[in-house]
């Protein structure tokens, strides 16, 4: 497989998924996740801007693509590759990095990914992800993706809200969704200053953090739930309000 052969253009409108759509998306998600698998998902691979042409290293283990359609919203996955928790390693969220991408590739958002960056995005304090998040311009909602394992009746998604200060509308489409059991702030609140949706909460972003069932994922989720998962996901993304110009000054003043 080519990777880049398989890119989702940007201009491709997120219409209604269709069975042709549907086994594309999940083709280019395993094709960018091969990135992150590299290795035994040690972060030493380099085949990320093969996979991914518009993607840009922001600073070491930190890549960006810079959202065209929706630059207002960011994605991030700070754990799509093996990482080091207070001196100790912890296993990849497998599928997140890629997913953050494709989802910036299918609704024209920003992603932010760690590939092989020191320590852990989502723990310490100072981290090199949360430096280039927030010098992101314009950025008003922030989606932060990470992977559960899973277990007899846990939940597709859990969202953690953190302060409470989120994109509603983001959220409300998600608990919505028929195909998916979605739990709220139950084990993984992110409410803890460490966590990147607290701190982009506590800088004047609308944030989010989702944990991901397994079985919606790869390497171990079949196509028609990875599919579902990014349908839901999708259209959650498109149902958050463009920011309006007044909303633009305001962002100006944070
Ligand atoms: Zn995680």
């Amino acid at each position: 497989m080519t990777p880049q052969s398989e890119e989702i253009q940007p201009t491709d409108a997120p219409g209604a998924p269709t069975a042709a759509s549907r086994a594309r998306l999940i083709a280019r998600w395993d094709a960018i996740e091969t990135a992150f698998a590299a290795e035994y998902y040690s972060g030493e691979s380099q085949l990320l801007t093969t996979a991914v042409p518009r993607i840009r290293k922001a600073v070491e283990g930190v890549f960006v693509i810079h959202g065209s359609r929706r630059p207002d919203v960011v994605v991030t996955a700070v754990h799509g590759t093996n990482h080091v928790r207070d001196g100790k390693e912890k296993w990849a969220d497998r599928g997140t990095g890629s997913l953050a991408i494709l989802l910036s590739e299918i609704t024209g958002c920003t992603a932010l990914v760690t590939l092989g960056a020191d320590g852990d995005g989502n723990h310490d304090f100072t981290h090199p992800a949360k430096t280039v998040l927030l010098d992101l311009p314009g950025v008003r909602t922030l989606v932060d993706l990470h992977g559960s394992a899973h277990l007899p009746d846990s939940p597709d998604i859990e969202i953690g809200t953190a302060t409470g200060y989120v994109p509603d509308e983001f959220i409300g489409s998600v608990t919505a969704n028929q195909t998916l059991r979605v739990l709220v702030d139950v084990a993984r609140t992110a409410r803890n200053a460490r966590r990147i949706t607290m701190l982009a909460q506590t800088h004047g972003i609308r944030a989010v953090q989702l944990e991901i069932d397994a079985l919606r994922r790869p390497p171990v989720g079949n196509p028609a739930p990875r599919a579902e998962l990014l349908d839901a996901l999708t259209a959650a993304l498109v149902a958050t309000p463009v920011p309006t110009p007044a909303d633009t000054t305001a962002e100006g003043k944070r």
